[in-house]
This record gives structure tokens, C-alpha cells and sequence, in this order.
């Protein structure tokens, strides 16, 4: 059954003493990255991770015991690239890639799969000035925040590329892109499969992102008892969400993330 979209309260309520919340320390941390982590960018690569968030993600692992993972529609080695020398546990590419708390990477091969849909979608960034084709291997997305008029021929050839690949894959919509992606696995799997492994097992889910992606992961947090955060919700001109919980953007998601782990710290 789906969770019903309403508008979140203020997640500054799941620190404070008497919450009804799960207590902070018996948290498992799920982020998302752009939009959440950090702003989104003209273009995919140009994207800017302020200093200290690197530090303050790794001093939040080691509160919560390594419970804290990356769930991103980024590559393992972008976010890298974004966090060295961190090397945290992470879904990348939505969990076609991921890396697990021991360290142990795996990767789907769906590569060979998008040739014909990748041979379109090439033809129409071509002719549409302002778009751009991000080849992620196992997912292309198609970007179109240089070019809003490019929005309803995007979709069409969106939507044509995956009738070609049949019933394994969707379009996932996000801000200014369309994804082509397989059905599984998603935000929703990946929390799942983090959940089910050490030291995740036996945790409270809390997920927190800011795209319509995210709200898998959401749904999935709140089902097993956890909580769901939102980021920058209205700024996006998108009214609802099923995270119960919101905060107003990227920045008071870092003082928020700086007060999580005061609060980890103890008195
Ligand atoms: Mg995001």
C-alpha cells in the first residue's frame, strides 16, 4: 500500500529531547546526494561540494557505529571523487552499483542492453541544442535544464527509447532529467539490502533526499519504523511528499547533520 503524500513537519522535532522518535543513536543514515548533500548544478559536472561536508560525514559514520550510506543516482567513483579520501558505504547509479559497509563492491552489467536506446537518445541530443546525454553505462539520463523547451520532445523520445527496451525498464523523473533505468533496484532496494547487513541490521532506516527518486526511499524508511526527511521540497515547487519530515534546503540540512552528531556526541 502507498503512504500518503502530505506536507512534512520541521525535522528539527526528531532531535529534540522527548521526541517520539527512535533515538538518534539507534539510527542508520541514508543520503541522498545532489539536492541533498549537496546544490544541484547547471550541469551534472560542475557541481561544487562545500569543505567540511566530507569530514562531517565521516565523523557522523563513526557515531552511528558505520551506519551511514550513501544512496545516490551518482557513480561509486563520483562520489568518491565528491567525499575523498571517504569511502563510504553507497548505492550508486541508484543501486546498479554499490558498495557495501565491508567494503565489497558490486556491479551491474546492463551496459550492452541501452545500445539502441543510447544510439537514439545520442540522435536527439544532437538536434536539441541545450540537452545533454549522461552516459552512466546502466542508465542514460537526459538532461534538459539548458533547454526547458526541450521538456515534451524529451519525454517522447524518453518514452520511445524505453518501449524499445520492453517491460524491465522505466523513466524516472527528476529535477530537469529523465532517467532510463531498470526497474530494480531502486531507493527502495537499496535501503533493503543495506537493512539486512551489518552494522545496518537492527537499526532505524532514516532516509533523507530531495527528489522524486528519493520517495521509495522514504517509504521505505518510515515503513520499517524509521523516519524520512525531505530537503528543499518547496524551493522545488513540488508540494508533496510521503517523508513526514522536511528541511528548507542544502544548507540547514548541514547544520541539521552538525547538530545529529552533537547530539551522537552526548553531553
Ligand atoms: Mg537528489
Amino acid at each position: 500500500m502507498k503512504q500518503r503524500a502530505h506536507p512534512p513537519r520541521t525535522a528539527w522535532a526528531l532531535l529534540e529531547t522527548g521526541s517520539a522518535a527512535p533515538p538518534a543513536d539507534s539510527w542508520a543514515l541514508f543520503l541522498d546526494v545532489d539536492g541533498t548533500l549537496i546544490e544541484i548544478a547547471e550541469a551534472p559536472d560542475a557541481v561544487h561540494v562545500d569543505e567540511g561536508v566530507g569530514s562531517l560525514l565521516a565523523r557522523l559514520s563513526e557515531s552511528l557505529d558505520g551506519a551511514l550510506a550513501l544512496a545516490s543516482g551518482r557513480s561509486l567513483d563520483v562520489l568518491d571523487r565528491f567525499f575523498a579520501p571517504l569511502a563510504l558505504p553507497a548505492a550508486g547509479l541508484h543501486g546498479l552499483e554499490r558498495r557495501s559497509a565491508a567494503g565489497e563492491v558490486s556491479r551491474s552489467d546492463g551496459s550492452a542492453a541501452l545500445e539502441p536506446a543510447r544510439r537514439d537518445l545520442e540522435r536527439f541530443v544532437d538536434e536539441h541544442p541545450g540537452t545533454l546525454l549522461e552516459d552512466k553505462s546502466v542508465t542514460l539520463a537526459l538532461h534538459y535544464r539548458r533547454a526547458a523547451d526541450a521538456e515534451a520532445p524529451a519525454r517522447e523520445a524518453m518514452e520511445h527509447a524505453r518501449a524499445e527496451l520492453g517491460s524491465g525498464y522505466r523513466v524516472q523523473e527528476g529535477k530537469m532529467v529523465l532517467e532510463l533505468k531498470p526497474h530494480r533496484p531502486n531507493k527502495r532496494t537499496v535501503v533493503e539490502d543495506f537493512m539486512a547487513e551489518a552494522p545496518f541490521r537492527g537499526r532505524v532506516p532514516v532516509f533523507v533526499g530531495d527528489d522524486i527518486t528519493d520517495e521509495e526511499g522514504f517509504e521505505a524508511a518510515q515503513r520499517a519504523g524509521g523516519a524520512a526527511i525531505v530537503v528543499g521540497l518547496e524551493s522545488d515547487g513540488r508540494r508533496e511528499s510521503v517523508a513526514r519530515h522536511g528541511l528548507g534546503g542544502v544548507r540547514e540540512l548541514h547544520r541539521w547533520l552538525e547538530a545529529l552528531r552533537e547530539r551522537l556526541a552526548g553531553p
